[in-house]
């Protein structure tokens, strides 16, 4: 199926029509961890694992979706469409039906076919990659067109009020702005960006630990109140700093003995990993490797001992990887407690890298880690 071509003979055979066919990348995060809400910096790459869509219009007034991923197909009346979730697959092309409506868009009826290879909850972001595409292709068949970042800042609203998950708008952004070879620092204040290039041969070794993470979990919402409560202690005295990506290093320093222990260690992580972030951006433009690879270091450090947002598996994920060939740079990646690591690693080592890698923390833990060799790919767009 990677193949659009067979892809488009799926659409064809099912349903009767020609697809115009668009491709939507899933992503990873090389640094900057639990910024976004502070309004400060992240920096993703996509990757070159990304869901496929095929739409052709339809003259019976419906909206017909099919997943080959699930195998299902469902069908709805474009002219009474669901109003609300309904914990299905469907949920997210719906939302992102549902939000383009709201934006006073006329939805004809249409078919349209979706299968990608992002692993579905794994933390890779298969849901933006599946919400950009359908954008994409539903804004193509009603001939219009939208900038990429309006267009990931409709798809976050699709997660975010139809879907009802509690997202940023890094994964949407950066699905519908990434480009190849590069990485991308966004500013979540105002959702200006910088591209910054990550060499050729370097990769990007993905490794989940295979321990869940758990956004809806009460640690999450614990931790942003902590480094919140830190932010209103040093606008109590400075009123200039309505959030942490306003705050520095020296704001600690002079009132933290005002802060409750953990909240200032949250917010010791977030105003570093801020400076990190942006750093790690300029070493990439210098194509200074090393120092990305030891702010990575640093950033993990940080997310592990001051945020307390890593976990025993992903902790050693990261220590095992340090002395093998090839390693670049290593850190726990997305919103923490589990999920997956991020390795940036020679390309010529990556194969043993990752095989080492596994062999390893299997022993360690028992686990079988699921290791994927991705590299920085282009943003969504219209294959043909
Ligand atoms: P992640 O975004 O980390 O992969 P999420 O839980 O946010 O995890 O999104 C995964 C969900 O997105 C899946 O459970 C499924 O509902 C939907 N999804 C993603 N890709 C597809 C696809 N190709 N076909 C149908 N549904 C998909
Ligand atoms: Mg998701």
């Amino acid at each position: 199926m990677h193949d659009p071509a067979v892809f488009r003979s799926m659409h064809v055979a099912r349903f009767h029509a020609e697809p115009a066919i668009f491709v939507a990348p899933g992503r990873v995060n090389l640094i900057g961890e639990h910024t976004d809400y502070a309004e400060g910096f992240v920096m993703p790459a996509a990757i070159d694992f990304a869901t496929l869509a095929g739409i052709s219009p339809r003259t019976d007034g419906k909206i017909v979706l099919y997943s080959e991923n699930y195998g299902q197909e469902r069908s709805f009346e474009a002219a009474a469409l669901p109003t609300k979730a309904s914990q299905h697959w469907t949920d997210y092309p719906l939302g992102v039906v549902a939000i383009l409506a709201g934006e006073g868009l006329a939805i004809p009826g249409f078919s349209l076919s979706l299968w990608g290879d992002v692993p579905l909850g794994s933390g890779l972001s298969s849901s933006a990659a599946l919400e950009v595409v359908t954008a994409l292709a539903v804004l193509s068949l009603i001939g219009v067109s939208y900038p990429g970042p309006v267009l990931a800042r409709l798809c976050q609203r699709a997660e975010n009020e139809f879907v009802g998950a509690n997202c940023g708008i890094m994964d949407q952004f950066i699905s519908a702005n990434g480009a190849k070879d590069h990485a991308l620092l966004l500013d979540c204040r105002d959702l200006s960006f910088k591209l910054a290039p990550i060499p050729s041969h370097v990769a990007l070794v993905i490794a989940n630990t295979m321990v869940k993470h758990s956004v809806a979990g009460g640690d999450y919402p614990t931790r942003r109140r902590e480094s919140e409560a830190a932010c209103a202690v040093i606008a109590s005295h400075r009123p200039g700093v309505p959030f942490l990506r306003d705050a520095t290093l020296e704001d600690l320093e002079k009132w933290g003995h005002e802060m409750a222990p953990k909240s200032l260690m949250r917010a010791r992580h977030v105003i570093s990993e801020n400076l990190r972030t942006v750093a790690a951006c300029e070493a990439l433009l210098k194509g200074d490797m090393a120092e990305v690879g030891r702010l990575m270091g640093e950033a993990h450090t940080s997310y592990s001992q001051d945020f307390e947002g890593s976990c025993v598996e992903a902790d050693a994920m990261v220590a095992l990887a340090q002395d093998l060939p090839g390693l670049i740079g290593a850190r726990l990646t997305g919103g923490g407690f589990g999920g997956c690591t991020i390795n940036l690693v020679e390309q010529s080592e990556a194969a043993g890298f990752a095989e080492a890698l596994a062999a390893r923390y299997a022993n360690q833990t028992g686990i079988v880690p699921q290791i994927h060799i991705c590299h920085a790919s282009g943003g969504a767009h219209r294959l043909q």
